[in-house]
């Protein structure tokens, strides 16, 4: 695992200043709050006519977004059959991937709406996950090797947690490198990927080199079950990943590749010489930002216990000044969880922990569809946690000092390996996590979410992913024909 010191800057060295982000937001208030987008298979010939479903907010559900004509089987052969590699030189390709990175930014104030009302994203989420977007485009672009045959149809399968970024991550990668794409973005959030197909083609991409096939699951299954696909990017969880794996197994080419990026069970380890202001702060961000609804997140807490009830104080006092709210309004700092599934399986997860005394603090606010209240679980060890809880829960453990390795230890032994932190000022320990610890990314005395493309490649092992890593230098290279397939990994 790599290193990463506490710094921001991603690979344009960009900060938030670069956009005009206020007036960006209130010309997005302005234009997009009433609107309605519309969503279909975009294919390079006709589609079908499969049922349509409307798109609601999920801070408000008498807020309707929009409407979504989904795929259909037939849609699904009909793109298979239409879709070509795209031929054309890999500076002509990056050029277009370039001007759909200007054309991303153009339409800053819509895509922000998106984000916010399709995803329930707040607002600075949505702006850094438009950065991240753009840099994607612009990060593969400039890295997309000029001599290798591409593999042919990708399946890009996206998550509903970002649905412009890692949505459009996929399918830069595979475009850069000459493939042609055949994206399926989450069934939560199809119009703003409908939005960025749309943008992508209106730059220079070829109808035949990405289409867009929304709809549940039936449709993601189908186009992982194929002969004709030359690989599948996925991100989303452990479980759908080892059926994707399965199916291909049966149905695609033999060393038809997979790359997944699936859950985490990410632990954070503060001991007593953390500086506990920084810790909280850090903690904060790791474990509620963006509701919890991001891989990455903090889940488990191991506190060393003489500073434990200090640093817990002080964490629940923080925790005190979060405000959920609309995701429209600059004061929020959580917006709803995703859908009505996500509420209740979060809501029963606490309501058992409520019941076995376990809830050690939960923020006080009335109850609102949605919308779940950041809550402390205490466990003692993260073997108690049987899965991820994508939400706002934070479960803490505490150790003493001696038990640094069995905290390893049991880290480990969750199966998953996705991001850690630490917040320590011994030297030697940040040389033992690192050297221990199994996760893809490990992040000192920082948060422990948002990675940046290009400074910060993105990715897990075990049961968190295959590799490579999102955002980092080998990730082209499997969507390419190598002459020596050991370096194709
Ligand atoms: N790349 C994101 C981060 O670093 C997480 C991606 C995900 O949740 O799938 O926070």
């Amino acid at each position: 695992p790599a290193l990463f010191q506490p710094q921001r800057i991603n690979a344009k060295g960009w900060d938030l200043s670069h956009l005009p982000t206020l007036a960006t937001i209130d010309k997005s208030r302005a234009a997009f709050l009433p609107y309605q987008w519309q969503a279909a298979p975009i294919l390079a010939t006709d589609t079908g006519d499969g049922p349509t479903q409307q798109v609601v907010n999920p801070a408000r559900p008498d807020d309707i977004v929009g409407q979504v004509q989904c795929a259909t089987m037939q849609d699904v052969d009909t793109a298979l059959a239409a879709a070509q590699p795209w031929d054309d030189s890999a500076v002509h390709r990056a050029r277009i991937l370039n001007a759909a990175a200007d054309a991303y930014e153009a339409h800053a104030p819509e895509l922000f709406a998106l984000l916010a009302r399709e995803a329930g994203k707040c607002l600075p989420d949505v702006v850094a996950e438009l950065r991240e977007a753009v840099d994607f485009l612009r990060y593969y672009a400039a890295g997309a090797p000029q001599d290798h045959p591409p593999r042919g149809i990708w399946t890009c399968i996206s998550p509903w947690n970002f649905p412009l970024a890692i949505f459009t991550g996929q399918i830069a990668a595979a475009l850069a490198t000459g493939n042609a794409v055949l994206a399926k973005p989450a069934g939560q959030t199809p119009l703003i990927a409908a939005r960025a197909v749309q943008l992508l083609h209106g730059a220079g991409v070829p109808r035949t080199a990405l289409q867009l096939l929304p709809g549940e699951g039936d449709i993601g299954a189908a186009l992982c079950a194929d002969r004709r696909i030359a690989g599948v990017a996925f991100t989303g969880s452990t479980a759908t990943a080892l059926r994707i794996r399965q199916s291909m197994a049966a149905h695609c080419a033999p060393g038809t590749p997979l790359i997944a990026e699936t859950g985490g069970l990410n632990a954070m380890i503060v001991d007593s010489t953390a500086l506990p202001e920084h810790a909280v702060r850090d903690i904060i961000n790791s474990a509620f930002r963006s509701a919890g609804q991001r891989c990455s997140a903090l889940r488990c807490l191991y506190v060393q216990d003489d500073i434990a009830d200090k640093l817990c104080e002080m964490l629940f006092g923080a925790m005190d000044e979060l405000a959920l709210g609309d995701p429209w309004d600059l004061s929020t700092d959580l917006g709803p969880v995703i859908d009505d599934a996500a509420f209740q399986s979060i809501t029963d997860h606490i309501e058992t922990a409520r019941n076995e005394g376990r809830i050690i603090h939960q923020i006080d606010t009335a109850p609102r569809p949605g919308f779940v209240p950041p809550t402390a679980i205490r466990v003692d060890s993260i073997a108690d946690m049987k899965q991820e809880v994508f939400g706002p829960v934070l479960h803490i453990a505490t150790f003493r000092a001696t038990e640094i390795e069995q905290v390893i230890a049991s880290i480990n032994a969750t199966g998953y390996g996705l991001t850690c932190g630490l917040h320590t000022r011994i030297d030697d320990r940040v040389q033992m996590i690192v050297e221990q610890v199994h996760a893809g990314n490990i992040y000192v005395n920082r948060d422990q979410i948002g990675a940046v493309v290009g400074s910060q490649p993105f990715g897990g092992e075990g049961l968190s992913g295959t590799g490579p890593k999102a955002g980092g230098p080998h990730y082209l290279a499997r969507f390419v024909v190598q002459d020596n397939p050991q370096v194709a990994g």
